[in-house]
């Protein structure tokens, strides 16, 4: 059941039925859109709604838009007080997702990007677990490669890249798994379906570089800061391999929507003992009080959604 009942769509705010576009829309059928993926936490508490790192999602949406020749008449702040007006009208009091959209409106046939029209969408839904698993999933390496960036950009978060994703997620869980590794054309660990990856290994944090035709995930990013600066852990962004997964200490993966994951197994091999090692588990409790606005020092990292 959906239950959100509004969209910001061609410039204004409507009744989400009413944000619909045409069979002929170029998005729609040549995957020439780019997106973002929020979430916004309810501190019950202070009865307040935080979004988490948002100037940072709307940031790396202009840089999509860049990439993608998308014209985004809107600065990051301009999009931030638009997002907040969408969630003050839902009225939400629950965990939530927001879903940015610019995408190619132009409607007709042609492939360009340049000198077709643009728009921007934006809805909100209420939003629990992505990964029912999140203490221990079971991962394979999917038996497809990452998309790479000088055929799909990977750094930019566009509609028609998740192909990649939805191949590589589908297959996991149709084997049985409940989500997949993703290796670089290379053959290197990239990143999950639609999460970035860390393991631990000899006690350093490491995860691929940003050169790995990986999404620059903004959860990435916070907790490469939270160990090194709260819990002193090294962390290294190497090249990792395949074999390396099988014998790690710890293994997690991390995104918006994801969350921070602990891996249990990969291919069926138990990571570390198969169960959640001390720095994933760390670092998540950290992570949910903080997106909560429940740490002071990282408060800013949350805007806050109603007037209080
Ligand atoms: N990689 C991919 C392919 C993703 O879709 C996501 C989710 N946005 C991530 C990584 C994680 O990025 P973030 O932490 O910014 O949500």
């Amino acid at each position: 059941m959906v239950n959100n009942k509004y969209a910001f769509f061609e410039g204004e705010f409507v009744p989400i039925e009413e944000a619909k576009v045409s069979i002929m829309t170029h998005a729609l059928n040549y995957g020439t859109g780019c997106f973002e993926g929020i979430r916004a936490y309810w501190n019950g508490e202070e009865q307040q709604l935080y979004l988490f790192r948002m100037p940072e999602h709307y940031a790396r949406l202009h840089q999509s838009c860049r990439i993608l020749l998308i014209d985004l008449p809107y600065s990051v702040e301009q999009l931030g007080n638009l997002t907040i007006e969408l969630l003050r009208r839902e009225g939400f009091k629950t965990d939530t997702y927001i879903r940015p959209l610019a995408y190619k409106s132009q409607e007709g046939i042609g492939v360009r990007l340049k000198g077709v029209s643009d728009a921007l969408a934006l809805f909100a839904l209420p939003f629990g677990r992505y990964i029912e698993k999140e203490e221990g999933a079971k991962v394979c390496v999917s038996s497809w490669r990452r998309i790479y960036d000088t055929s799909v950009p990977a750094r930019a978060k566009c509609t028609g890249a998740y192909i990649n994703s939805a191949l590589c997620k589908s297959e996991a869980e149709m084997n049985g798994f409940d989500e997949a590794i993703v290796l670089s054309r290379g053959g290197d660990v990239s990143e999950g379906s639609a999460e970035n990856f860390f393991m631990v290994r000899n006690g350093v944090l490491a995860t691929p570089p940003v050169t790995a035709d990986i999404l620059e995930g903004i959860t990435r990013e916070t907790l490469m800061h939270l160990a090194r600066e709260e819990l002193c852990i090294p962390v290294m962004q190497r090249t990792i391999d395949r074999t390396e997964l099988y014998v790690c200490e710890e293994a997690f993966f991390c995104g918006t929507g994801v969350q921070i994951a602990a891996i249990a197994s990969i291919d069926n091999r138990p990571v570390g003992d198969g169960r959640i090692g001390p720095i994933t588990k760390k670092l998540r409790e950290m992570y949910f009080d903080i997106v909560r606005g429940k740490v002071p020092k990282y408060k800013h990292w949350c805007t806050p959604v109603y007037e209080t």
